[in-house]
């Protein structure tokens, strides 16, 4: 079924009792980042706690709207997102993680810059889909949820299910020439 905001969170009550912990985040050459991740059992306490912990470490990190679990060094088919507030976003889901996702429909190929906190010094540009359904499995309940969105929340999806399979925005760019390095806002 299509997620609501209210579904999507409907795992919190399995992870209700655990106490999120912030992981390091692992930088590319990692090979875990270039190395795809086996699919995870949703109800797998130890998936349970590396959600909380990614939502826990996605939050304390500046302008990170995605975190997948190889970024925090463990090779498995688990992500969160939340684009909430984000000027590019039109559809948002809130925050939420998703197990075993992929890509059921895509369409509107568009070029976007995009950023990675296991990428820091560089952006790209990179095509993505601007209209994405994916489908995937929350985390405790092992429920099958479908999600229909759009813009940067379906390019944020895109980010977190390639990293889930072993690819950075890196692999995805045109060539040298739609790499930048990342400025300092500071
Ligand atoms: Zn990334």
């Amino acid at each position: 079924m299509t997620a609501e905001p209210a579904l999507l969170t409907r795992w919190a009550d399995a992870a209700a009792s655990l106490t999120p912990a912030v992981r390091p985040v692992v930088s590319a050459p990692a090979a875990v980042l270039s190395t795809a991740g086996p699919a995870v059992d949703p109800a797998d306490p130890a998936v349970v706690q590396l959600a909380v912990d990614l939502v826990a470490t996605m939050r304390v990190s500046p302008g990170c709207v995605g975190l997948a679990a190889p970024q925090v060094g463990v090779g498995a088919q688990v992500f969160a997102v939340d684009v909430t507030g984000h000027p590019k976003a039109r559809t948002t889901h809130g925050c939420f993680v998703l197990c075993n996702a992929h890509v059921t429909s895509a369409s509107q190929w568009k070029a976007g810059r995009e950023g990675c906190m296991s990428v820091p010094d560089f952006t790209g540009d990179v095509k993505r889909a601007g209209r994405l359904t994916v489908t995937g499995q929350l985390p405790g309940t092992g429920e099958t949820i479908e999600i229909v969105t759009d813009a940067f929340e379906a390019r944020a999806l895109q980010h977190e299910i390639d990293h889930c399979d072993g690819l950075l925005f890196l692999d995805r760019v045109a060539g040298a020439h739609a790499i930048y390095p990342r400025q300092t806002y500071l």
